[in-house]
């Protein structure tokens, strides 16, 4: 009587998967296993329910109490008390192969228990168990590569979403990855850097200007030649969304005016093909008065310059921060009439060599080199408009 009773009798195995986004609800999967089960002519009693709780991985058949408990009921007598086990996929039964063989063999052949997947129907006899065997296989590799697919999805939903990095100048953040919103104050400003740029302005020229009216980077900070070259090197303004090496079509607010130069301007940086373009700088080099001569504007140290269509002769120094931008006066000299004026003092003034001198000071608003010899108790004034005839008498020596 119990034989005959319990091959009526069925269980189900449910289990969800985390990563699956397919995947029914765990209610959904006993319905629907409810419904087959009746259609075959089974009845699962609540007893014979067995349902993992969420967040199981279930890489291994140890980590699934609901699992190793069905086992242990369908080998609790024999007959087992059920005929057949559902289940929604077989990969919610056994991650790998050697457990599916495993634990499938004991309920086949040790408690003769049939085991029916609801969305993989699979025929009867050897053909159907070769079918299974390769569905599990698949199974198998899938979950192997499942860290891959996860990227994927990661990916993807970074596409979908967008938005994630920092805002750049002329937009923010607006929450919740949802598009950036212009800034109209600063949005003003990076139309008039493309028109400017696209007028024949140099990045630095430009940064210049900003910083004379007071506008300030995204970091509240002085902008330079690079962080103008950045903006208007950026097609986040013609509607280009990056992230990661991914470009794809944002949805947020473009300015026509701004993508209707984009293209123009970034032909003209291809023409500024110099290094330092944009700034007038060929390449550096070296030079005895470098580390000596410093801006009269900012005391920083005078960079040696060779614009591009000069040769290795000629050159100039200039004040790097200038050439960055970051103050309005240039405050550059050429080498040759460096040389000529300090090698003229030097000459007449045999008691100073050059050891003695620890600085030179570019004053361009008195038209005047300072050198500041040791101690800083001497400074000479060398006047540089005079004709170098005129600089042949001695300077005069001048109070600190
Ligand atoms: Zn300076």
């Amino acid at each position: 009587m119990e034989t005959n009773e319990s091959k009526n009798i069925a269980a189900a195995y449910i289990r969800v998967s985390t990563n699956d986004q397919t995947e029914l609800s765990p209610d959904a999967q006993l319905r629907v296993i409810r419904e087959a089960a009746k259609a075959d002519g089974f009845q699962i009693p609540e007893d014979f329910i067995f349902i993992e709780k969420r967040g199981i991985s279930g890489r291994h058949a140890d980590n699934r109490p609901e699992f190793q408990r069905m086992i242990a009921v369908a080998k609790s007598q024999k007959p087992a008390p059920f005929h057949r086990l559902y289940l929604w996929k077989f990969s919610r039964f056994a991650r790998n192969q050697d457990e599916s063989t495993f634990y499938k063999s004991i309920l086949r052949k040790k408690c003769g228990v049939d085991i029916k997947s609801i969305s993989e129907p699979v025929m009867e006899g050897m053909f159907g168990r070769l079918i299974e065997t390769i569905i599990e296989w698949f199974d198998e590799y899938y979950s192997i590569n499942l860290s891959e697919e996860v990227l994927r999805g990661m990916t993807e939903k970074a596409l979908r979403h967008g938005y994630q990095t920092s805002p750049c100048f002329g937009y923010a953040a607006a929450g919740g990855g949802k598009p950036f919103l212009i800034v109209e104050s600063e949005i003003q400003a990076v139309e008039y850097m493309f028109q400017v740029f696209h007028d024949g302005a140099s990045p630095a020229a430009i940064a210049r200007e900003l910083n004379a009216r007071q506008i300030r980077t995204k970091r509240n900070r002085p902008f330079d030649g690079r962080a103008v070259r950045r903006i208007l090197q950026n097609p986040f303004y013609t509607g280009t969304v990056s992230w990661n090496g991914y470009h794809f079509q944002g949805t947020h607010e473009v300015r026509e005016s701004l993508a209707a130069l984009f293209e123009d301007n970034q032909k003209r940086f291809c023409t500024l093909n110099c290094p330092g373009a944009g700034t007038g700088v060929a390449s550096a080099g070296t030079h005895w008065l470098l580390g000596l001569l410093t801006c009269g504007y900012c005391g920083t140290p005078l960079s040696l310059c060779r614009s591009a269509n000069h040769s290795q002769e000629t050159g100039y120094f200039q004040c790097r921060k200038y050439a960055k931008g970051l103050h309005k006066g240039s405050c550059s000299i050429s080498v040759k009439k460096a040389e000529r004026v300090i090698l003229a003092f030097l000459g007449q003034n045999p008691s100073i060599t050059r050891s003695h001198i620890t600085r030179i000071v570019l004053d361009r608003r008195e038209g005047c080199l300072l050198l500041y010899t040791e101690s800083d108790s001497q400074v000479y004034s060398l006047p540089l408009k005079e004709r170098s005839d005129a600089a042949r008498q001695p300077a005069s020596p001048a109070e600190s």
